[in-house]
């Protein structure tokens, strides 16, 4: 995301913006499931209901992260059970928890305090 000067590029969304780009419409990708080692956030959870993919299975809670600050007091859970209610949206089923232990291991190795500092990021620039 920084290293991308690009603050909306979520691995949910890169990975989205390949299958698109792989399949040639977001059309193909209704009904696709998604994978993620992490709930996507509110962002990322808007664009997986837009796009109808009908399925997310992710590993470690958005609560598991150090960092996690849930705008509107809101998860992917409770996306799903408000756009489940909708009669004209994509039905979403949400799987949680799936190899959570082995994302929690990885989230608690990752060095935390490094990541919150809000200092400049200094990307290479190519030549030529
Ligand atoms: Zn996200």
């Amino acid at each position: 995301m920084r290293a991308d000067l690009d603050p909306t590029a979520h691995a949910e969304i890169v990975a989205i913006r390949k299958a698109w780009r792989f399949l040639g419409s977001w059309q193909k990708l209704a009904g696709a499931t998604l994978y993620s080692s992490c709930e996507p956030c509110l962002l990322c959870s808007f664009v997986i209901t837009q796009i109808g993919s009908n399925r997310v299975v992710f590993a470690a809670r958005g609560t598991d992260v150090p960092t996690y600050k849930p705008m509107l007091d809101c998860d992917l859970t409770k996306a799903a059970a408000w756009v489940n209610a909708q009669p004209d949206w994509f039905h979403l089923e949400v799987v949680s928890d799936f190899m959570r232990e082995r994302a929690l291991e990885i989230i608690n190795a990752f060095p935390w305090s490094q990541a919150q500092t809000r200092e400049t990021v200094d990307r290479p620039r190519s030549i030529g």
